[in-house]
């Protein structure tokens, strides 16, 4: 249990997706734990009075500015408020329910009310119910929730999901990426760096061939790697017995690959190939985490 859901359990509030939740003055809050220790995200569903005045927002920016250290950035965002927050003490001192309570006061004093308009459609008219959207809770009407969450699951569903046309796609990228790595070894050099074409042609390859981007292409994106480095390899090793008027047979790779003169190139060829395949995943695995699509999350 960490220490955000502790506090929960023992002020008694809700707690889900490393968030609490909870009304206070008759605002909705939201308040998730960020990764570095004592910060804080804070959401507030918030709307200006009819009556506000510019001076009373410009004020209540005004507070939060005189506070640059606890509030590090702020914004609105629709009829959210988004405070970055760092806790002044430590969270059994409760400092939550201080900045709480002073912010919706001050949101209160400065012409702010509580939001009442539904989040989806942005009319006040009827009931509204709580809704989790992205985790951040919010007002919206049963049907706008409804048809929200059909409409995702619609998008979801109408995904095509064509893994092995991918997997082909990546495997035939991972073999067209070896080819600027084949020519320079024709001509005796060894770039290594090349081997990180692979990589990107093959994911390249395995998104125009319709692969879908889930948790596992990023492991499959490697192997496919691996695959053309050992596939470059071997290309290397039947270039060697062409040129030298040998037929292309695994009996003859099996003793070129133990022929003392030569043997030392392929395997050194390899290793450095490996070895770039390794040092290019965290860039390779950030171009696939890019591509990953995150659908609207609301429940
Ligand atoms: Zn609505």
């Amino acid at each position: 249990m960490n220490e955000l859901q502790k506090y929960a359990k023992l002020k008694g509030y809700e707690f889900k997706n490393n968030s609490i939740y909870l009304m206070q003055n008759g605002f909705d809050i939201t308040v998730r734990a960020l990764m570095v220790p004592q910060m804080y995200n804070l959401f507030i569903q918030v709307e200006r009075h009819p009556g506000e005045t510019e001076s009373q927002f410009e004020g209540f920016l005004d507070l939060l500015k005189q506070k640059p250290q606890e509030f590090q950035r702020f914004m609105f965002n629709g009829r959210t408020l988004h405070i970055v927050w760092r806790a002044t003490s430590k969270l059994k001192e409760d400092p939550i329910s201080k900045v709480i309570n002073w912010l919706t006061t001050s949101l209160r004093e400065h012409g702010f009310e509580p939001n009442s308009h539904c989040a989806l459609c942005s009319d006040s008219e009827g009931i509204v119910t709580d809704a989790l959207i992205e985790g951040i809770r919010m007002k919206t009407h049963p049907a706008c929730k409804q048809g929200m969450i059909q409409q995702v699951k619609a998008e979801q569903d109408g995904k095509p999901k064509n893994f092995f046309t991918g997997l082909i796609g990546a495997l035939i990228g991972a073999a067209i990426g070896t080819i600027p790595w084949l020519v320079v070894s024709w001509f005796g050099w060894y770039v290594g760096v090349l081997s990180v074409i692979i990589g990107i042609s093959s994911f390249a390859f395995y998104r125009w061939f319709g692969g879908p981007i889930t948790k596992r292409t990023k492991v499959l994106i490697l192997f496919t790697t691996l695959f053309g480095v050992v596939f470059a390899n071997y290309a290397i090793a039947a270039m060697i017995l062409s040129s030298n008027g040998y037929t292309i047979e695994l009996y003859n790779v099996i003793l070129l690959y133990q022929e003392p003169s030569i043997s030392p190139v392929l395997w050194e060829n390899l290793g450095i190939g490996l070895l770039f395949v390794a040092f290019s995943l965290p860039y390779l695995y950030r171009k696939v985490q890019e591509q990953e699509t995150t659908s609207l999350v609301i429940e």
